[in-house]
């Protein structure tokens, strides 16, 4: 089914319909779909705006073995490259770390996030799946009975409705999930007073590894996404507008922080997206309430520090199918509970390592004070024993590529 014939579809119900077309959304659906499961997924953006939308770039090696299992990996593999070094620079000097050869020996394959978005949708909507572009789910309605509903506007402002047996929650932390869950609903929500200016620039990887430069005007990071695109984040004061500092002064300040001194200019470009990120983690549980489901970010927001949210999404939706065909196709009433359960085992032990990594990365926000000083003895103790020993690095290793 095209893009166009799928916005005409007019059957405006299904067993389960799945909100947002991110990685969690369109995975969720592709596994479904083969399952014999009817589904539909309805989008709030154009199919242009998914398929362009850069965010993350970093696949877990247990990202690939899903997408692998399902057959969902070609492109990934034709234009993915394997990544296995990263690099701390520090005012202690700098070293590198091979994970790849270090922990389970794994590695990331950097494939940018719309790219992937790109892949599962063609896959889909060739499968015959059906998804409604330009249609925003507004609120759920009767989650804890047997027919929930979903209204939504579509691409001409006009209101609907959906039925189904399922909604599941795919559309992100702003989206209608969220919004309609009841107040049993648990938040675990900590901000963790650092905000970044994420840019996306025009111009090939500085070096072959990704870099975290910790310095005392913030952090710096650089992260490749293809031979020509690079991820830059900087540290930046909270309520910084994205759009305000110049080029100039953006690439001058990367410099200063990563050192270029000691390790060479930045490889400069034009920047094309800039994004103010403040670093927030929170987490809702359960991921059921009743048949209303949650997946991805609109189960659980993770700072970008350890690149897990995309990974994460990934993981919940193959969860999420599975549980999904045991209760609707084979009868097991305990899969969901189930599904929320490991899921959330998976979430808190994603949400540590991203906060160990946060710690690390970044002075205590606030003045300077007492504790601030007990602080940064406990990061650069923390680096030293990164840079020296071997079990820390493992440990690293597994937790930085895994999920
Ligand atoms: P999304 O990708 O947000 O998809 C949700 C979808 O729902 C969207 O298409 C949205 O348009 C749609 N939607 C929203 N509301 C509605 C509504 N009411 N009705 C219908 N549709 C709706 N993660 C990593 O793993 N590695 C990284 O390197 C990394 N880098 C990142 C860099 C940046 C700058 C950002 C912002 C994020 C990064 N992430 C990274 C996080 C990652 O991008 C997200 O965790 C991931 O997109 C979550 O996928 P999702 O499918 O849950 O949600």
């Amino acid at each position: 089914m095209t893009e166009s014939q799928n916005t005409r579809t007019a059957r405006n119900t299904a067993d389960v319909v799945i909100l947002g077309a991110g990685p969690a959304g369109l995975l969720l659906a592709n596994l479904l779909h083969r399952e014999g499961i009817d589904c539909a997924v309805l989008e709030r953006a154009t199919p242009l705006h998914l398929r362009t939308r850069a965010r993350a770039g970093f696949l877990a090696a247990n990202t690939v073995r899903i997408l692998d299992r399902h057959g969902l990996s070609g492109n990934l593999h034709r234009h993915g490259r394997l990544h296995g070094s990263c690099e701390f620079r520090t005012d202690d000097g700098h070293f590198r770390l091979d994970y790849a050869g270090l922990g389970r020996g794994e590695q990331h394959t950097v494939y940018p996030q719309q790219d992937l978005v790109a892949d599962l949708l063609d896959q889909y909507l060739e499968a015959g799946g059906r998804i409604r572009f330009e249609t925003e789910a507004l609120e759920v309605h009767d989650a804890d009975g047997p027919r929930p509903a979903v209204t939504v506007r579509g691409p001409d402002g006009a209101t609907g409705r959906w039925s189904a047996r399922y909604v599941a929650g795919c559309d992100g932390r702003h989206g209608a999930a969220r919004r309609s869950l009841p107040s049993t609903a648990r938040h675990h929500r900590r901000d963790h007073g650092v905000s970044w200016l994420g840019l996306l620039a025009e111009a090939p990887p500085s070096l072959d590894a990704t870099a975290y430069a910790l310095h005392g005007r913030g952090f710096a990071g650089h992260m490749a996404r293809t031979p020509r695109i690079t991820r830059y984040y900087l540290q930046c004061a909270r309520g910084t507008r994205a759009g305000e500092p110049p080029e100039e002064r953006l690439w001058d300040e990367l410099d200063t922080r990563m050192r270029a001194t000691d390790h060479g200019p930045l490889h400069r470009g034009r920047i094309v997206q800039r994004a103010v990120v403040d670093l927030e983690s929170d987490v809702v549980e359960p991921l059921r309430h009743g048949s209303l489901l949650l997946a991805g970010d609109a189960a659980a927001l993770i700072s970008p520090a350890a690149a897990k949210g995309a990974n994460l999404a990934v993981l919940q939706a193959d969860l999420l199918a599975r549980a999904l065909a045991d209760d609707l196709a084979r009868g097991d009433g305990r899969a969901l509970e189930r599904y929320s359960a490991e899921a959330l085992a998976r979430i808190w032990r994603a949400q540590e390592f991203s906060h160990w990594m946060i710690r690390l990365l970044h002075a205590r926000p606030g003045p300077p004070d007492g504790e601030s000083f007990f602080h940064e003895s406990i990061r650069r103790a923390r680096i030293a024993s990164l840079r020296a020993s071997r079990t820390h690095q493992d440990w690293f290793a597994e937790n930085y590529v895994g999920i």
